[in-house]
């Protein structure tokens, strides 16, 4: 039986992977559907501290899990969709590989919340619709894009996009943008970006190989529509915790995301579980408060191990 495993490859999974290394804890970091997390699909990240000239996202994953292979954890790649928590023995299923901790540090992260408008699913991937312009970016090249959301991720996904392509169109739902004030201001400051305020995407239209043509959208205050030819749309529209394998196990909030234990940040419910980064923190979503998060959980579980032998 494993002393510490951690699910999760992110900010928050890598640096509870550090600190329980060097507590000589070996953990087992279990790797999911996105290794290295959110920040692999940043460009850059300019506000982690330490990088005055600002790092590549998938930079910095790589050195986080250098940082953590080299105190001695483990990677090793599965996809937890069931456990059972008891108080001595907490057991994680991938399938039909099961694997069997006295503490387990949950760092699954959140995923891209989607629209749910049509067309959306039927041509998301390769046929137009995606959540990450790092990814997909470049294969619009020359093309007219559209990014929905006002968050920094949309900001972040429209900067993006005017290395390729040769107009941004940012769909909003309100006339003023939730992003930070220096993201806001270098978006509307970019010649190739052009706000498209109080608006709602209502479907994506299909040409005739199914592949995206156009937007519909509703201006939420005239309620007039129309459609705005694009090729690629991203959408960036915040996200959604990864917490399904938990429900009814560890205390949600209504929104999904872990409910710490009144007074920590970490600690769950079920004795030995705890918990950090995106997965259970819907208000600052931080790459440096993930990984806060994560050096918690790691220092908390060690206590945990010591106080229950
Ligand atoms: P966010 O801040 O929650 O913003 C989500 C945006 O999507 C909001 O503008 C919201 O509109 C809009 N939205 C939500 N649901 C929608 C729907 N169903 N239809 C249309 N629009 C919808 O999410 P985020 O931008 O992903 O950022 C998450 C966190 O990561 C934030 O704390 C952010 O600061 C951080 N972040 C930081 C950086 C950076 O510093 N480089 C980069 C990316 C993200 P309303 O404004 O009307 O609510």
């Amino acid at each position: 039986m494993e002393d510490v495993i951690i699910l999760g490859t992110g900010c928050a999974g890598f640096t509870a992977g550090i600190y329980t290394a060097r507590a000589n804890l070996r953990p087992l970091i279990l790797e999911g559907k996105q290794p290295g997390g959110q920040l692999t699909t940043t460009s850059e990240v300019e506000n982690f501290p330490g990088f005055p000239e600002g790092i590549d996202g998938f930079m910095l994953m790589d050195h986080l899990r250098k940082q953590a292979l080299k105190f001695g954890a483990r990677v090793e790649n599965a996809y937890i969709d069931r456990v059972e928590l008891g108080d001595s023995v907490k057991t994680l299923f991938a399938g039909e590989r099961a694997f069997e901790s006295k503490t387990v540090i949950i760092a699954t992260g959140a995923a891209p919340r989607l629209l749910g408008i049509p067309g959306e699913k039927e041509m998301f991937g390769g046929k137009g619709v995606t959540t990450c312009a790092t990814c997909d970016g470049a294969f619009y090249r020359d093309m007219d894009v559209v990014v929905v959301g006002g968050g920094d991720s949309a900001c972040e996904e429209a900067l993006f996009l005017t290395r390729f392509c040769s107009k941004v169109t940012l769909v909003h739902r309100r006339d003023e943008l939730r992003a930070s004030k220096i993201m806001a201001e270098r978006t509307l400051a970019h010649e190739k970006i052009t706000p498209l305020w109080n608006s709602a995407v209502q479907e994506v239209l299909p040409d005739d190989e199914g592949k995206a043509r156009a937007i519909s959208v509703e201006n939420l205050l005239s309620g007039e529509k129309s459609e705005i030819p694009c090729k690629g749309i991203f959408i960036a529209i915040g996200h959604v915790p990864n917490t399904s394998a938990f429900e009814g196990l560890i205390p949600l909030d209504e929104n999904g995301y872990f409910l710490p234990e009144p007074g920590s940040m970490v600690k769950t419910a079920v004795p030995g579980v705890f918990v950090a980064g995106d997965c259970a923190d819907h208000v600052y979503r931080q790459a440096i408060t993930a990984a806060g998060m994560g050096c918690q959980s790691a220092i908390e579980a060690e206590r945990w191990l010591a106080e229950n032998k």
